[in-house]
């Protein structure tokens, strides 16, 4: 593969950081957990950090804090990674999906409204791609009903909507350090929320239900090992600090991209919505009509055997077929996202993306959307 769809970027004082931390005595729980919170926490603006082991066990963990289990409903989006939705499923409540607005491909307000039932108890919006795009309505129409928001923000650190970071929407908020992400601790999550109740529980749930006075053999509920340790947070810590010269150089890519792609007709390139600042979790562009899913899987396909690694970023979660089959879903239930599911190709997209290599994978790209007509 000549260019691959991620690439980490961790440079050498970042690895000296880890290195430090494994001389030290403390591998986890340690200091250098404590100053990664802290750190996220002023740079998010939240009273509080929670570091988990995942963004996955972060949503999950949000969730269980806000008391939520079976029988009850949270309302999420089915154009989003799959951890959204099954993070939902793992508490034992039912995800409701909605479809998604055709321009920002985030969860469409007006539809939040009217799949609210006597069960619901939650909305699990998403940023997706990292576009804030519309969050502050989903806030307006969720107040409304006097609903928690539980803002997955896994793809958008770093992203603002009229000078409101990503991750400030939310009643509580999560954030994902996988390696593909803005910021990576190799593995790794984030939840950030302003409420003392909730921040205490997550602290407890993550550390096997210990309470914050008791012993380490002194279990106060059913807790789970969710922690993340010094380690990578040695890596986060670092990664953290240098999150706006991580941004920069993610919004000049995409301008490149935007640039060299700027003629092409036959595709829809992404910009910054209206009052969004975007980090850029990846860079989605959309076939334009009348391109189709058999078009689209065969320029996946051949931009893969001329070395550009690129994805189908994302295929809609209420038709995985676990999904589907639980909840008796079918094609046809959203029909936004399942149009856009069709069209979408994700491009090569990281910090150390430079210009020269932009231009040859839009050169492939082009020759490839004239031979798949
Ligand atoms: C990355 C991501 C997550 C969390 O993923 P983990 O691999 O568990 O850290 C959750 N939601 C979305 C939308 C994501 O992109």
């Amino acid at each position: 593969m000549r260019i691959p769809l991620s690439r980490p970027d961790v440079t050498e004082r970042e690895i000296e950081r880890v290195v430090e931390v494994l001389r030290s005595p403390d591998l986890s729980l340690g200091p250098t957990l404590r100053r990664f919170e802290e750190a996220f926490a002023a740079y998010t603006g939240r009273q509080h950090a929670v570091a988990v082991n995942s963004g996955t066990s972060g949503l999950f963990l949000s969730l269980l804090s806000l008391g939520i289990g079976p029988g009850d409903e949270v309302i999420t989006t089915p154009f989003t990674f799959i951890a959204s939705a099954t993070s939902i499923m793992m508490t034992g409540a039912r995800p409701v999906f909605v479809d998604i607005d055709p321009v920002s491909l985030n969860i469409d307000p007006p539809r939040i409204e009217a799949a609210v039932t006597g069960r619901t108890k939650a909305v699990l919006p998403v940023e997706i791609f990292g576009n804030p795009a519309g969050f502050d309505k989903v806030r307006d129409v969720v107040e409304r009903h006097r609903l928690p928001i539980v803002e997955d923000s896994c793809e958008a650190l770093g992203s603002v909507l009229h000078g409101r970071k990503a991750g400030t929407f939310g009643t509580i908020s999560v954030f994902g350090f996988y390696p593909n992400k803005q910021i990576t601790t190799g593995e790794g999550g984030m939840i950030v929320t302003d409420r003392d109740d909730l921040a205490d529980l997550c602290v407890s749930l993550r550390n096997q239900g210990r309470g914050a006075k008791g012993g380490w053999l002194a279990h106060e509920r059913l807790g789970y090992n969710f922690r993340l340790s010094d380690i990578n947070c040695a890596l986060g810590l670092a990664q953290l600090s240098r999150i706006d010269e991580i941004k920069a150089k993610r919004r000049q890519v995409a301008a490149w991209y935007r640039e060299m792609l700027a003629a092409e007709d036959r595709l829809i390139v992404p910009n910054d919505a209206s009052g969004c600042e975007t980090s850029w979790f990846v860079f989605v562009v959309q076939l334009a009509e009348p391109y189709g899913l058999q078009q689209r899987d065969r320029i996946l396909q051949e931009m893969g055997r001329q070395g550009i690694q690129v994805s189908n970023y994302f295929p809609p979660v209420h038709l995985q077929p676990f999904i589907a089959v639980q909840y008796g879903h079918a094609r046809g239930d959203f029909p936004v996202a399942e149009s856009m599911s069709r069209r979408t190709i994700a491009l090569p997209f990281y910090n150390r993306l430079t210009q020269d290599e932009i231009a040859v994978i839009c050169g492939v790209l082009r020759g490839v959307l004239d031979a798949c007509r």
